[in-house]
């Protein structure tokens, strides 16, 4: 491993608490993952030349064509040389960006310890591998597009999604879906009112109090282990 490849796996790892606990701490953590990742690769200037931040993690990125990656856009292969990324040829330039930048994530975590996403999604597999997922297509936004760099071109006027997803060779729906995280919007200004709702008042029927109560009870029995199976268990 080359020194500067060790010291942006040392500096990313140090950034990743023991667990992540929600789909925004896990967005807060890509998103500082990749400022460092730019700053630490020196990055002057957009469009980013991902395939440079590849090359510097050492990790190789191999063309296939759509007929081959059924369905999929982007495909990590773990090893422990730090692993390969297949990415689909025939995918439009933007795509094969923001695909290889999110495969750059899944290779960047791959040697994190799998208590870390362990909290996410509940227990529930498929929501954690979904949450997953979307903290690596965050990531890849936050790399692509620089908030800085996009908050420079906001002020100068370039405010389009199409010129600024041109600007920063991204699609137009990942440009636009980035621009509504941070909140770049030509709306006007509402009401702090509105963005709270109005709350409907809701009365509690007690009779639905019982009923629930006693099914979280019968739940609760049906998981606790019957003693008598236990001892058939050890004979
Ligand atoms: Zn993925």
């Amino acid at each position: 491993m080359n020194a500067l490849k060790e010291k942006i796996r040392h500096e990313m790892r140090s950034l990743v608490p023991r667990r992540i606990s929600s789909l925004g701490h896990a967005q807060l953590i890509a998103e500082r993952k990749a400022t460092l990742l730019v700053k630490l690769l020196r990055i002057p200037r957009i469009p980013i030349d991902v395939f440079a931040v590849a090359e510097a993690l050492q990790i190789e990125v191999e063309m296939r064509p759509r007929y081959l990656m059924a369905n999929v856009s982007g495909r990590t292969v773990c090893s422990a040389q730090g692993g390969n990324i297949l990415i689909n040829q025939n995918a439009t330039l933007g795509q094969r960006r923001m695909t290889l930048a999110h495969e750059i994530k899944h290779a960047l975590d791959d040697d994190l310890p799998s208590e870390v996403f362990s909290n996410l999604g509940h227990g529930n597999d498929d929501v954690r591998s979904d949450l997953i997922e979307k903290t690596c297509d965050h990531f890849a936004a936050c790399l692509l597009i620089p908030r800085k760099i996009l908050r420079r071109a906001w002020s100068s006027g370039i405010q389009e999604p199409q010129a600024l997803a041109d600007l920063f060779e991204v699609s137009t729906s990942a440009m636009i879906i980035h621009l509504q995280y941070w909140g770049f919007t030509n709306e006007k200004p509402k009401p702090p009112r509105h963005y709270f709702g109005q709350p409907q008042l809701k009365t509690v029927d007690p009779a639905w109090i019982t009923a629930t109560r006693r099914k979280w009870r019968s739940e609760a029995r049906r998981q606790e282990p019957c003693p008598m199976a236990a001892q058939g268990d050890r004979a």
